[in-house]
């Protein structure tokens, strides 16, 4: 059976990955917050993550993993996008959980098997709080809200490797008079008459953000499983207060195990050095490279080529460069169906997710697919059904007939016709022909430009083969 090796930033190092049950893989990762757009920067995680998840069903068997994604439909950015669009917090979580959704699968994200929403899990949160209560490792302020107590919990920090000194200088740690400790942090809040709540022993409220995954985690996963992910902005405060919930609540108050056993962080996608961001204003949605054409498997692609611990940036010409490519591995595809993915690229994501050697390793085997064309039908066969499984396994060439694929492809056989009516009308000198051809391409949409080396033409973004059709 193939190894897996995965950097834990529990650990800092570099581990074997030995899962608890091999029957039954578990991973958890933190998923959006709903009250906007995803953007690209967001699709790096589900990317990641989406490549491990696809190499863990295929060394344990897609029906021995489990995958949980939540949502966060619970949360002040929330209220306030409400309030100022007038629409209500559930229109406004349904509509872009949804958007989510259609997003993710577009860059060819699988769905995890659970994906729950903070909001259908209060009541495992209040029943966690009140145990942390119990237990001595939380604390009502009396004014309706819950905290946690930092210094009941001696590994806090451990997963950042931060002093608390650090800890309180590199976060906007709130000092509040509430509060036994400026790090405590909020497990419980209460809510005004216009702010979504439930009724809690500490009166109406909702939740702070970290219980949510403990809560959900716990629920769906049990109290110890395998991989927990997310970006690195998460890993603090977020993940070390998601893992001194956990713990303290499990009995793991003093060795601070339990929880996750291996935690995976993807760096950041950034723009021009700065982390992409909603606050940080500068950034783009998925859907808005979906709607200028940028297909979600070319997005995938250029995602794949960085290594995930690696910043990395977009460009326009790293998805002109991946389209040209992908449009010539499936050019040549004719339909056989996938086999078993090449050791090699397994090889590749199994060694902590390299995806970027596993895109050379997918370009090796294009290359002898390639040159087998020259031999044997049956070989070239066993080839291509080979590739083809290894770029399934990073998640491209999943859908065979893409649809950008079939537009492009049209494209360029009708461009290839119309230079050929071009030469053709030359010779016999008559122009009607070609002029009559040239309307209905820019009828259905394709650009023509005029450049220092001719004329070129483009398919836009609404190019539409299908008005072409009965007129050659
Ligand atoms: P958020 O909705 O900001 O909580 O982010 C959802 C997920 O996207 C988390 O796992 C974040 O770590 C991740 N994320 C946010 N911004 C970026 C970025 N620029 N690059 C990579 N991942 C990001
Ligand atoms: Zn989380």
């Amino acid at each position: 059976m193939t190894t897996i090796r995965l950097q834990n930033t529990k650990t800092r190092k570099r581990e074997d990955f030995i899962p608890i049950d091999p029957k039954n893989v578990r991973m958890y990762v933190c998923g959006p917050t709903v009250y906007d757009r995803a953007h690209i920067g967001n699709a790096r995680p589900v990317i990641v993550f989406d490549v491990l998840y696809r190499l863990l069903r295929h060394v344990y068997g897609a029906d021995h993993v489990t995958y949980v994604r939540n949502f966060t439909d619970v949360d002040d950015k929330i209220n306030a996008r409400a309030a100022e669009s007038g629409r209500t917090i559930q229109e406004i979580t349904d509509e872009t959980t949804q958007w989510y959704l259609d997003d993710m699968r577009a860059v060819g994200a699988m769905d995890p098997d659970e994906m729950p929403r903070a909001t259908q899990y209060i009541p495992q949160m209040v029943t966690m709080i009140e145990d942390l209560i119990a237990k001595g490792f939380a604390y009502p302020d009396g004014a309706g809200h819950v905290l946690f107590s930092v210094n009941s919990y001696p590994k806090y920090g451990a997963l950042s490797g931060r002093s608390t000194d650090d800890m309180i200088a590199g976060a906007r740690v709130e000092i509040a008079d509430n509060k036994r400790d400026p790090m405590d942090f909020v497990l419980w809040k209460p809510s005004d008459a216009d702010q979504p709540g439930w009724d809690s022993p500490w009166g109406r409220g909702r939740p702070g953000w970290h219980i949510e995954c403990s809560a959900m985690a716990k629920d769906l996963l049990g109290d110890t499983f395998d991989i927990h992910g997310g970006g690195n902005d998460l890993m603090f405060p977020h993940h070390e207060n998601e893992i001194a919930q956990s713990c303290c609540a499990s009995g793991h108050a003093e060795d601070g195990e339990g929880f996750a056993n291996y935690w995976l962080h993807n760096e950041m996608l950034q723009v021009e050095g700065k982390k992409m961001s909603k606050s940080l204003g500068n950034f783009f949605t998925v859907r808005d490279l979906l709607d200028q054409g940028v297909p979600g498997e070319v997005i995938r692609f250029v995602f794949l080529q960085t290594h995930y611990r690696k910043p990395m940036d977009w460009t326009a010409e790293k998805a002109t460069a991946a389209k040209r490519e992908l449009y010539r591995w499936r050019e040549h595809l004719t339909g056989v169906a996938p086999s078993l993915p090449h050791q090699s690229i397994v090889d590749a994501i199994a060694d902590d997710i390299n995806t970027s050697q596993a895109m050379y390793e997918l370009r090796v085997r294009f290359l002898n697919w390639m040159q087998s064309l020259q031999s044997d039908r049956l070989v070239s066969q066993k080839e291509e059904a080979e590739f083809l499984a290894s770029a399934q396994l990073l998640g491209l060439l999943t859908d065979e007939r893409a649809e950008w694929f079939v537009n492009d492809f049209d494209f360029a056989w009708h461009i290839d016709k119309f230079f050929k009516l071009r030469d053709q009308a030359k010779e016999i000198k008559d122009y009607s022909k070609v002029d009559a051809f040239k309307s209905a391409l820019l009828e259905a949409g394709v650009e023509v430009r005029m450049s220092k080396t001719g004329v070129e033409l483009d398919a836009g973004p609404d190019f539409d083969a299908s008005k072409l059709e009965g007129l050659l």
